[in-house]
């Protein structure tokens, strides 16, 4: 999503400038496509025209929880003005608004989160796979292996094999000698056959976002710095007086 962003310190009002703004757009008119007037930078700059204003660049893709998918959701991102690093809340309330964005003073914090593994996933797969060994019995000690073995496992060292539905969410392959590790947990449960059969199962579905891959789930917080609480019109009365206006 990069692109620009201007904002009118007076107003603080923000608009983001993508190619979309100065291409026509087009709409359905009685079974013909006609092109609609809207020119939405040049509107936005004509009612700031006389108004201070600055640029900014985005530097951190999008955050959210929700998923990729989802047209109605807040997201956040991180902007400069060249000289200070911003927040930037991106936000629609319904599918057909225009973006409505907001200036946070303060940074995104992300933090390492929990790491899962897909424990009902595996059950299904090996439910479906109808394999010898996976007996009643003997499933749920394979799954409690994988299960500690994950819980183990540190985030920062993770290897992410596919991006889950969210930025916040990736699927990460299990390295050889966590795979090796399983096994051993499995050792006095399955016998050498089970055990090798285990391991074509781990390998075969420890790919992109197979059920065999670890689940890592990061979390973000919106750390504001310390507002002082200052008007547009006491920023628009400062800047006035140091840079004077037509
Ligand atoms: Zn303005």
């Amino acid at each position: 999503m990069m692109g620009t962003l201007i904002h009118c310190l007076e107003c603080n009002a923000i608009m983001h400038m993508t190619e979309w703004d100065l291409l026509p757009h087009y709409a359905w008119d009685e079974e013909e496509i006609r092109e609609v007037e809207q020119d939405d930078r040049k509107a936005f700059l004509h009612s700031h025209r006389d108004h201070i204003k600055e640029k900014l660049t985005p530097l951190t893709p999008p955050i959210s929880d929700k998923p990729y998918t989802e047209p109605v959701k807040t997201c956040y991102f991180e902007a400069t003005n060249g000289t200070k690093r911003f927040v930037i809340k991106k936000w629609r309330t319904k599918i057909d608004d225009p973006f409505t964005y907001e200036i946070i003073d303060g940074s995104i914090e992300l933090t390492n989160g929990t790491v899962q593994a897909q424990t009902e996933a595996i059950k299904k797969q090996l439910q479906a796979e109808h394999a010898p060994f996976s007996t009643e019995k003997k499933i749920p000690f394979f799954i409690q292996a994988i299960h500690e073995e994950v819980e183990t496992l540190d985030p920062e060292n993770l290897e992410v094999s596919a991006e889950g539905k969210t930025p916040l969410v990736s699927y990460c392959q299990l390295r050889s000698n966590c795979v090796d590790r399983i096994l051993t947990r499995c050792q006095d449960n399955f016998n050498q056959h089970e055990l090798n059969m285990l391991r074509d199962f781990i390998n075969r579905h420890n790919e992109y976002d197979g059920v065999m891959t670890a689940v890592a789930t990061k979390k973000f917080t919106i750390k504001r710095r310390d507002q002082q609480g200052i008007s547009p019109h006491a920023v628009r009365a400062a800047l006035r007086s140091v840079m004077p206006l037509p």
